[in-house]
């Protein structure tokens, strides 16, 4: 509408996690039961679903999209961009191989990124476990939520300013259980507070003991295996889960008097954002691209997009400050993207895949070289690991300008707007960020629009077993898309949550209803009335003040539009439709328009042409927000005149500050407020609001009032359906006050 040609692609992000862990609810398996491509078979039609549902409302919701530029990031040529962005930025030095610790999911068995972790409050139980000296001399008490990691106890630690404990540093001290001896270090990061004081150090029971181990050079015993087991590190106790091992631990330190006490704690922990399952930290040969070098940058580009709501922008640059590590790209799973990398079996080379190698899947296609260039061997073997599903998505910008394919993709490129949730600024917003610098040397986009998210009728997080679910179809069949769109738009301030209540939809429903009532009404008043740009008109105080009201509206709709405050537009939009149209304008000027021959025909053609444009000025302001009634109602009362095709190809109107008359709109509300006070005059005294009065006199009690009034004589004892109207400018205090003119009612039936 305002004469911008906007591209509005559609991506379906198809490798999401949760696709796995859903097919393997539904087919009661692991992943690893069944043949691979089995699995991805059902990966990709339980995608299908998803996807034919979302799109079924997306069209329902009317949304602008361009449906040539749908894609999939689980097909081929959507592989081929993933891989090629991988390709290119190993070349720039980002991507490496290294092995580090990283967040492992032992249920889903698969490495996750830091965005991936959720931190939750649990009941934990701290035990207080006896560590001997080896000297014998004494022991030191360490207060422990895991016990089960005893095994892989590297070290001890004591904070050296600890005036109880720095006797203990360089001793020797003996781990229970497995009965290894470990030196006591001193770190002033220990907080002499927690516990006893006195730390240990295992490989590896949180983020702190990966960052003491590199530190201070400790070993490593790595204790887990991929699944979440006690591997043959633990002794006696490989083969159990975590729990089972944690259980027989502390049973063990009892039977052997090393359990000094336990106590009950509230503790944060980490889990699997998709599956909830306790994250673990295992170090294994991983994929990293090395996104910390660009930490500094990401801020400066933080800065220079523009937010909606501006704070969005804090948030992003907190957790790019908060990253520990690098970003672990490589996955091990089987639905996604593959890591176009093969290996020489004889001396191990590294071949990455040529450019126009791909899409490719190296586990089914060698690499299209007869042999090894490093040393000539001939056989190979693929890269088992597979991308992160956030490596497809975070190339999007780019895509959806053309890229690789289109020469002039900058063109489109970065994107003016990034719609976006609150969830997702530490992954989407953020690997678009660092992506896109890397990749291209720019911001992928100039601003960024952050929603809340919809949270259930109770304001908790929507879902199925808390009974507060609503699902999309639902409340569209029910609803409608524009009552629907109403309520999204409305709901709430842009970036905040809003819960979804049934009635704050129907309440939009309502509305829809009463503009739809009031156009059909107005369509009958405006029957003999043919809009003609180049009548004289002669405007009514009333017109004058409609009409400069919808102008002073559609400045303030237009900025908050532009500013993305949609709520506020919507409520503004809402109040003027629904009080000033509806309430006071359209009763006022009723009388008008069926008696002609009291008021005269040009008074009721100026009224007739100012609710013709007020009704048009409305629907234009309502178009995006309820494209559905708005377009319907311009085709049967509109197009004709006004000649486009749609009202969605209008012009949007351009506030004119000519049309602005404060005077009209001080004297408009005073009429208007005369009116309402008879109107409750009326009620309070148990009348029907169009009960008849045969005499009426306002004694305004100032001569500008009484003029202003005058005016409007034929409006005023129209609609307030009074045979004699006297105004005067005396002051007469008793009969009904009008608050805040201060005049006063005399009505006689
Ligand atoms: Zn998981
Ligand atoms: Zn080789």
């Amino acid at each position: 509408m305002q004469g911008f040609n906007v591209l509005f692609p559609q991506g379906w992000d198809c490798h999401g996690l949760g696709i796995e862990i859903q097919v393997e609810k539904t087919y009661n398996i692991r992943k690893r039961d069944v043949p691979p491509e089995q699995f991805r078979k059902w990966c990709m039609e339980l995608v299908e679903r998803y996807i034919a549902m979302m799109k079924e409302g997306i069209l329902k919701l009317g949304c602008s999209i361009d449906w040539t530029t749908e894609y999939r990031t689980m097909d081929p040529d959507y592989w081929r961009r993933t891989q090629l962005s991988f390709i290119l930025l190993y070349k720039k030095g980002y991507m490496y191989q290294g092995t580090h610790p990283v967040n492992w999911c032992p249920h889903d068995e698969t490495a996750i990124a830091d965005a991936e972790v959720d931190y939750v409050k649990r009941d934990g139980v701290l035990h207080y476990i006896r560590f001997p000296f080896e000297d014998k001399s004494d022991y030191a008490l360490i207060a422990t939520s895991r016990p089960e990691f005893i095994p892989a106890c590297v070290a001890i630690e004591v904070n050296p300013n600890d005036e109880r404990y720095s006797k203990y540093v360089g001793k020797r001290i003996v781990v229970p259980i497995v009965n290894r001896s470990v030196t006591v270090i001193a770190d002033e990061c220990v907080d002499p507070a927690f516990g006893t004081g006195v730390v240990m150090i295992c490989t590896y029971g949180d983020k702190e003991d990966v960052k003491t181990v590199i530190k201070h050079k400790l070993p490593v015993i790595m204790l887990l295996t991929e699944n979440g087991r006690i591997n043959e590190n633990g002794g006696k106790y490989a083969g159990l889960t975590i729990n089972q091992a944690r259980a027989a631990i502390v049973e063990d330190l009892t039977a052997a008097g090393l359990l000094e006490k336990t106590e009950k704690i509230t503790q944060e922990i980490g889990v699997c954002d998709r599956c909830k399952a306790h994250v673990e930290i295992l170090e294994r040969k991983q994929w990293f691209m090395n996104t910390r070098k660009l930490t500094d940058a990401v801020e400066k580009t933080a800065n220079e997009i523009v937010w909606y709501p501006d704070y969005m922008k804090n948030r992003l640059i907190d957790w790019t400050k908060s990253l520990d590590w690098d970003w672990v790209i490589s996955r091990q799973r089987l639905f996604a993207t593959p890591i176009p990398v093969w290996y020489c079996k004889k001396c191990g080379e590294l071949i990455l895949a040529k450019e126009n190698w791909v899409p490719i899947d190296p586990k089914l296609e060698n690499p299209h070289i007869g042999k090894c260039p490093k040393c000539g061997g001939k056989d190979f073997t693929a890269e088992q690991d597979v991308f992160d599903t956030w490596m497809d998505s975070s190339i999007t910008c780019a895509v959806h300008a053309g890229w690789p394919d289109r020469a002039d993709w900058k063109h489109l490129f970065p994107a003016d707007v990034h719609p976006s949730g609150t969830d997702i600024i530490r992954t989407w917003a953020y690997y678009l960020i660092v992506r896109h610098l890397a990749l291209f040397d720019e911001k992928p986009f100039k601003s960024c629009l952050i929603n809340g998210m919809v949270l259930g009728s109770d304001g908790r997080k929507m879902s199925k077993s808390l009974k507060n679910y609503a699902a999309a179809p639902e409340v569209l069949n029910k609803n409608g898309a524009d009552a629907t769109r109403q309520w999204a738009a409305g709901g709430g301030a842009t970036g905040s949550d809003i819960p979804y209540r049934a009635q704050d939809v129907e309440y939009g429903r309502r509305f829809l209803v009463k503009l739809w009532n009031a156009s059909s009404f107005t369509s009958k008043l405006l029957a003999d009335y043919k809009p003609d740009a180049n009548a004289k008109l002669d405007l009514q105080p009333l017109d004058k003040w409609i009409i400069s009201k919808a102008e002073n509206l559609t400045k303030k709709v237009t900025e908050e539009f532009e500013k993305c405050q949609f709520n506020v537009a919507m409520e503004d939009i809402r109040n003027f439709t629904w009080h000033v149209f509806c309430d006071y304008y359209l009763e006022a000027v009723k009388d008008r328009l069926y008696n002609p021959d009291l008021s005269g025909t040009t008074k009721k053609l100026a009224a007739q042409d100012t609710l013709y444009q007020v009704l048009y000025r409305i629907l234009q302001l309502l178009a995006p927000v309820a494209p559905h009634l708005t377009e319907e109602i311009y085709q049967h009362m509109f197009k004709d005149y006004r000649g486009f095709e749609s009202l969605q190809v209008s012009p949007w109107p351009k506030f004119n500050a000519a049309i602005v008359d404060e005077e009209a709109e001080k004297n408009g509300d005073m009429i208007i407020a005369t009116m309402i006070a008879f109107r409750n005059f009326k009620a309070e005294n148990k009348q029907a609001l169009n009960a008849q009065y045969s005499c009426l006199t306002i004694n305004t009690g100032s001569a500008e009032y009484a003029k202003i009034l005058k005016a409007s004589f034929e409006d005023i004892r129209g609609t307030l359906k009074v045979n004699e109207l006297i105004i005067t400018p005396q002051k007469k205090p008793d009969g009904r006050q009008i608050s805040p003119y201060d005049m006063y009612f005399e009505a006689k039936q």
